[in-house]
C-alpha cells in the first residue's frame, strides 16, 4: 500500500463534505444554484459550534457586549448612506467569443481568455454586487430594497435604539451573526466565495482617543481565537493592509489570513472604520447619532472598530486545517482532527453485538439528556464504524463489549492516537466534559 501523503486539495474537502453530509449543493436536484449551498446534519452542527465558540470568545474578551439580529432586507436609503450603492462594485469583463464572465481585477487582459484561448474582451464595467428587489406589488423607485451584503449596517441604523434601551456607555460592542448576500461575479473555491453566506460581526463603539488601541486589542484577541479552536499557528497570520488596499471608510485594516492550498487568503477582516458609518446615517436620516461625553461635557459621534468573519469561510478553514490521511489497521484512513470544541459529534457509542444494544442505549440517552451531541452507531464492522466517525471528526468512540456488564467499563478509543483505554461508565460524562472544555 502506498502510504505517502498527497497534498490536501479542495477536491478532497468537497468530496468529504458530500460523502458525509456536511454540505450539499443547493437545489442539486434541479442542476444546482451556483455559489449557494445547503448544510446537512453534521455541517449544521459544525456551524453551530463555530458560532458558539466565536460568541464565547468575544464575551471572554469584554464584559460590554450586546447582541442583535437585524433584518435581511433594508431600503435603498440605508445603502445610499453606507456607500454600498456607489462603491460596492467589482469590475467585470466578458469574453466576446465564449461569453465567459470574469472579475477584471483577477485577470490579465493582455492575455487570451483562459477558457477559449481567444483575445476578444468587452470593456470593463463596474458591477454592483447587491441583490435588488421590490417590496409589495408596485415595482416603483419607492419600493426598492436590497438584501444586505454585510450584517453591520443593521447595527449602525439601530444605534440610537441600542443606546436608549440598554443603558450602555461608550465603549461597548454589538455582535451579530446572520446571513449576507453578494452577487459575486465568479463564486468559486466552494465555501470560500459564495453568493449567500453567513457573517459573524462585532461592531465596537469607542471614542477617537482609544480607537487605535482598541483596534490593536481586538486584532490580538481575534488572532488568539483561532488558536482556541485548534487552528494550527503556522497556518494563520495577521496582515496589515497597505494604504492603497483600504476601503473607502477605513483608516486602518488588518486581515487575519489562512494559508489555503490556493494561497494566503482573508479569513477575517478587522477594520477601524472611523466614525464614517454613524456620521453618514446621521446626515442622511437627519437624526442626531452623537453621544454625550460626561468628561469633556460635549457630544461626539462614536468611532468603530469592526471584526468580521464568515461562518462558512471559517467552516472551510477548519476542515482544511483538520483534514489528514494516515494508516489505521493496515488501511488508508481519512481523519478530521477537529478540535473537540468544533466536532459535530462529541462521541459515538458502539455496541459490539446486538446483546449490548440495550445497556449502551441507556448510557446514550443519559448523555443526550445531559446535552451532549452523541451518536449511537451499531451498523457495520467496528473498523467501518471507526472510519465513519474519524471522517466526521468524532473525538472518541465508546465500545460496550462482553466484559462491560461485569466490570462496568467501556473502551474509549481516541480518534487521533487510535489508542484505547478502559474507562468506568460512571466517568463517561466527566471524560466528555474534560474533552470539550
Ligand atoms: P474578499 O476580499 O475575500 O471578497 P471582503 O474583503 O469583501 O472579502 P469583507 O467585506 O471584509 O470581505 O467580509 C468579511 C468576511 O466575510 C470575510 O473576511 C469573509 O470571511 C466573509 N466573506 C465575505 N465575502 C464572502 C463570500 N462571498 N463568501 C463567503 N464568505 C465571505
Amino acid at each position: 500500500m502506498n502510504t505517502e501523503k498527497t497534498p490536501i486539495t479542495l477536491e478532497k474537502i468537497v468530496s468529504l463534505c458530500k460523502r458525509r453530509g456536511f454540505v450539499y449543493q443547493s437545489a442539486e436536484l434541479y442542476g444546482g444554484l451556483n455559489g449557494v449551498y445547503d448544510f446537512g446534519h453534521v455541517g449544521t452542527l459544525l456551524k453551530q459550534n463555530i458560532r458558539k465558540s466565536w460568541l464565547a470568545s468575544i464575551n471572554a474578551a469584554s464584559d460590554d457586549i450586546l447582541m442583535m439580529e437585524g433584518a435581511l432586507l433594508a431600503p435603498q436609503e440605508v445603502w445610499n448612506a453606507s456607500g454600498h450603492l456607489a462603491n460596492f462594485n467589482d469590475p467585470m469583463v466578458d469574453c466576446l467569443n465564449c461569453k465567459h464572465r470574469y472579475r477584471a481585477d483577477e485577470l490579465d487582459l493582455n492575455k487570451p481568455c483562459p477558457h477559449c484561448g481567444q483575445k476578444k474582451w468587452t470593456d470593463v464595467r463596474m458591477f454592483n454586487m447587491m441583490f435588488k428587489t421590490h417590496l409589495g406589488a408596485s415595482e416603483d423607485q419607492a419600493s426598492v430594497a436590497y438584501l444586505r451584503p454585510e450584517t453591520a449596517q443593521a447595527i449602525f441604523v439601530n444605534f440610537k435604539n441600542i443606546i436608549s434601551t440598554n443603558r450602555v456607555k461608550i465603549p461597548f460592542g454589538v455582535t451579530q451573526i446572520g446571513k449576507a448576500f453578494r452577487n459575486e461575479i465568479n463564486p468559486k473555491q466552494f465555501l470560500f466565495r459564495m453568493r449567500e453566506f453567513e457573517q459573524m460581526e462585532l461592531e465596537w463603539f469607542c471614542s477617537e482617543k482609544t480607537a487605535q488601541t482598541d483596534f490593536e486589542f481586538w486584532s490580538q484577541k481575534r488572532l488568539g481565537f483561532y488558536e482556541t479552536i485548534g487552528i494550527k499557528k503556522n497556518n494563520i497570520r495577521l496582515r496589515a493592509h497597505e494604504k492603497d488596499e483600504l476601503s473607502h471608510y477605513s483608516s486602518a485594516t488588518s486581515d487575519i489570513e489562512y494559508q489555503f492550498p490556493f494561497g494566503w487568503k482573508e479569513l477575517e477582516g478587522i477594520a477601524y472604520r472611523t466614525n464614517f458609518d454613524l456620521t453618514q446615517h446621521g446626515n442622511f436620516s437627519k437624526k442626531d447619532l452623537s453621544v454625550f461625553d460626561d468628561e469633556t461635557k460635549s457630544s461626539f459621534v462614536p468611532h468603530v472598530v469592526e471584526c468580521s468573519v464568515g461562518v462558512d469561510r471559517l467552516f472551510l478553514t477548519a476542515l482544511f486545517d483538520a483534514y489528514d490521511e494516515d494508516v489505521a489497521e493496515g488501511e488508508q484512513r481519512i481523519v478530521l482532527r477537529l478540535s473537540p470544541i468544533l466536532a459535530p459529534i462529541k462521541a459515538a457509542l458502539m455496541p459490539l453485538t446486538k446483546k449490548q444494544v440495550e445497556p449502551l442505549e441507556k448510557i446514550y440517552r443519559d448523555l443526550k439528556r445531559a446535552g451532549y451531541m452523541v451518536q449511537f452507531d451499531e451498523s457495520g464492522s467496528i473498523g467501518k464504524r471507526y472510519r465513519r466517525q474519524d471522517e466526521i471528526g468524532t473525538p472518541v468512540c465508546f465500545t460496550y463489549d462482553f466484559e462491560s456488564e461485569t466490570d462496568r467499563c467501556v473502551t474509549a478509543r481516541n480518534r487521533d492516537t487510535m489508542q484505547q483505554e478502559r474507562i468506568s461508565i460512571d466517568k463517561i460524562e466527566e471524560y466528555l466534559a474534560q474533552l470539550i472544555k
